[in-house]
């Protein structure tokens, strides 16, 4: 009998979180945990993105994603630079995760992902609703706040702290 645990990797359920982590937040480490009970593997993938200037690169994007997922076995971290659904094809996952903060992350939203079931009817993505604690936080403001030494402890991981200050040293002005 199959417990679930044993899995052929054509029947195990995998899904891919992706974005661009620029950097990883608490509310991004909320949906990769929470995402992470519902499926077999999760894969958050960092998209790089070619036009967007992004302050931390793919390499330290992965780094610090992977720092934060060292407790939780069945997540990987990668990057992507091809078209999400075939990614996701190379990777045999059929669901992409996407986590909703407001009315305007749903617009935006629901374009892409009718655009990827377009693209492929066999991928579906799944929402799920931010912890209405970080319902708020984005990575453009935790940025804006450790450009100005303002505290973002309670906003992103120890490790992604550490990382911004090297980013934004106390001695440097913006
Ligand atoms: P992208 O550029 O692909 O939107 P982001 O890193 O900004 O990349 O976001 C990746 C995903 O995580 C998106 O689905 C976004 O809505 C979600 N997300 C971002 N911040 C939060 C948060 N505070 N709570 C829940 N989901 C979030």
């Amino acid at each position: 009998m199959n417990d679930g645990t044993n899995r052929e990797a054509g029947n195990s359920r995998i899904a891919v979180y992706p974005g661009s982590f620029d950097p990883v937040t608490m509310g991004h480490l909320d949906i990769i945990r929470r995402a992470a009970k519902q499926f077999d593997r999760l894969i958050v993938s960092v998209l790089n993105n070619t036009t967007k200037s992004p302050l931390f690169s793919v390499e330290e994007r992965v780094e610090l994603l992977k720092e934060i997922a060292k407790d939780l076995p069945n997540v990987e971290v990668d990057y992507f630079r091809d078209l999400l659904v075939r990614y996701m094809r190379s990777k045999q996952a059929h669901i992409i995760i996407r986590g909703i903060r407001s009315v305007t992350d749903f617009e935006y939203e629901l374009q892409m992902a009718s655009m990827n079931r377009q693209l492929d009817e066999g991928i579906d993505t799944i929402f799920m609703m931010t912890n209405p604690k970080y319902s708020y936080l984005s990575s453009s403001i935790v940025k804006e706040i450790a450009k100005f030494h303002g505290n973002v402890s309670d906003l992103v991981p120890p490790v992604v702290e550490e990382a911004l200050r090297r980013k934004y040293p106390l001695d440097r002005q913006p």
